[in-house]
Parts: structure tokens; sequence; C-alpha cells
């Protein structure tokens, strides 16, 4: 990581804190001096990803975190509130939080299929609503956490692809909304990524999946990336690095869907 401080004095809303890659994206921003700010249901893991962030943490750095949920919409307003009050501006915001839940199609509840769009697709609209005003003040930007699955055939993730080609569609148009006022959005498309998220991607259903259907969903070599490669290029597209990369998805994935 070097002596990278590409956000010194800045403040970051980082979603979905305390696994994955979000706690990956705290720590790396955290060492590059970022004040940054972990949302997240699970306490204890953001208390531990503000542990490992502490460790590394450089160039003034600093992390906390606040605890709810990224669907609600009262709770959403809040932390941007609060946000804006206790650090005075809001520069970065990372929308990182997601779920995944695996079903075959013709047993998807429309329940199932809401509570995933509202924690993957509706938090993003929320926090994007919420932080705009601020971002417009500090000529700030958002990344959003996309998937190849936006893109390319994977099953038995319906609700899930359809959230995340929302947040494609959604990163698209916001950027350019928001291009003359001079607010980035871009997102990242992981491919599969090793965190608790798919560990057991098929949970109940694994006995019953076709794999001849899984072509997209791993490399030839079987190899997954990790939550460190993702929180990169999320770092260097919210930093100056970045400063002319608008409106745009980069796909992650070892080469996976090349
Ligand atoms: P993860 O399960 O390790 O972490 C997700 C975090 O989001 C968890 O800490 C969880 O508590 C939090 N979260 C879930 N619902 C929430 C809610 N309502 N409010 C607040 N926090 C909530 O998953 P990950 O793999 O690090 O995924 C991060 C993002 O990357 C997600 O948006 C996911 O869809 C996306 N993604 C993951 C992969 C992969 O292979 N792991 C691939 C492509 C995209």
């Amino acid at each position: 990581m070097g002596q990278l401080s590409r956000f010194s004095n800045k403040v970051i809303i980082i979603t979905g804190a305390a696994s994955g890659m979000g706690r990956a994206t705290v720590i790396r921003m955290v060492a590059e001096g970022g004040t940054v700010i972990g949302v997240d249901l699970n306490e204890s893991g953001l208390e531990e990803t503000v542990q490992l962030a502490l460790k590394t943490a450089g160039n003034g750095g600093s992390v906390s975190y606040m605890i709810g949920s990224v669907s609600d919409e009262k709770t959403v307003i809040k932390i941007v509130s609060d946000v804006v009050t206790n650090y005075g501006k809001l520069d970065v915001l990372v929308n990182n939080a997601g779920i995944l839940r695996s079903s075959h199609t013709t047993e998807t509840s429309v329940e199932e299929f809401q509570t995933i769009i509202n924690t993957n697709l509706l938090s993003v609209f929320m926090f994007c609503r919420e932080a705009l005003p601020h971002l417009i003040k500090t000529q700030g930007n958002i990344v959003n956490l996309a998937s190849t699955s936006a893109f390319f055939g994977h099953p038995y993730m319906i609700p899930y692809a359809a959230s995340k080609g929302g947040v494609v569609s959604m990163t698209h148009s916001l950027a350019w909304e928001y291009l003359k006022q001079g607010v980035r959005v871009n997102a990242v498309a992981p491919g599969g990524i090793s965190t608790p998220m798919i560990k057991n991607p098929f949970g109940k259903i694994a006995a019953d999946v076709d794999m001849s259907l899984f072509t997209h969903l791993a490399r030839p070599d079987g190899k997954f990336g990790e939550p460190e490669n993702i929180a990169s290029v999320i770092a260097m597209l919210a930093s100056t690095d970045g400063n002319f990369i608008n409106g745009e998805v980069i796909r992650i994935d070892g080469g996976n869907h090349s």
C-alpha cells in the first residue's frame, strides 16, 4: 500500500463494512488517510473491522461506525445527516452492502424478490439521494457495487441479478445527471470473490442445481478473487486517480468473463 494518502481529510461512508469487500475497502481507505464511517447491521463485525483498520491506519486516517439497515429510509436519512453534522462534510459514498439469496425462479416469492431489491438497489437510491447535495458541495463521488451477474447469465439468483442490473443503470444515469455539477458516479462489477457471501452460495438448493449452467461463475483454474482486489479499484475510482472516470462500471473477475 506504500505511503499513499489519497484520502487524507476526506470523509467517506462505506456500507456493508462489517465483512468482505466493505471491510477491505474500509481498511484500504483508512490506511490512505481517510476518515471512514462504516455502516452495517452487524455490530461485532463492525468492531472487528475497526480493530483491523486501526492496525494499518495512516496519514491521519480514522474509522468509526454506525449500526443500521441500509434498506430503511429513516435510517439512511439519519446516517447521512449525522455524518455531515459530525464531520462537517461528505466526500465519498461507497454503496457496498448487499445480500445474495439463491433459489429456483419458480420457487421465489415476491417477498424474497422485494427483500433483495430493497437491500441491494433501493438502498443505493436512498443513499445517493441523501448524499448528493453534500457531494455537490465537496465535488465528491460515489462508487456502487454491481456484479458480473448484471451482464452475464448467472442462474438461481434472478432477484439478485436484477438488483445489480439496476445498480448499473442507476450508475450510468446518475453520472450523467450530475456530470455538470461535478459529482462522479462509478461502479465495480466483481465476479466471484472470496467472502462470506459466496462461501455457500446455493445453500439448500445446492443438490438440485444444474452444474452445466455454471460456465460463467468460476474461472477455469477455479480461482476466486480476494476482497482486497476489489478494494484497490474502489479506492482508485474514489480518489483523484479516478478523476476522469465517470459513469463507468469496471468488471473485476480475473478475466472470467473475457
Ligand atoms: P458479505 O456478505 O461479506 O458482506 C456484505 C455486508 O453487507 C455484510 O456485513 C452484511 O451484514 C451487510 N448488509 C447486508 N444487508 C444489510 C443491510 N440491510 N443493512 C446494512 N448492512 C447490510 O458480502 P461481500 O461479498 O463482501 O459483498 C459486498 C458487495 O459486493 C455486495 O453488494 C455484493 O452483492 C457484491 N458482490 C459480491 C460478489 C462476491 O462474489 N462476493 C460478487 C459480485 C458482487
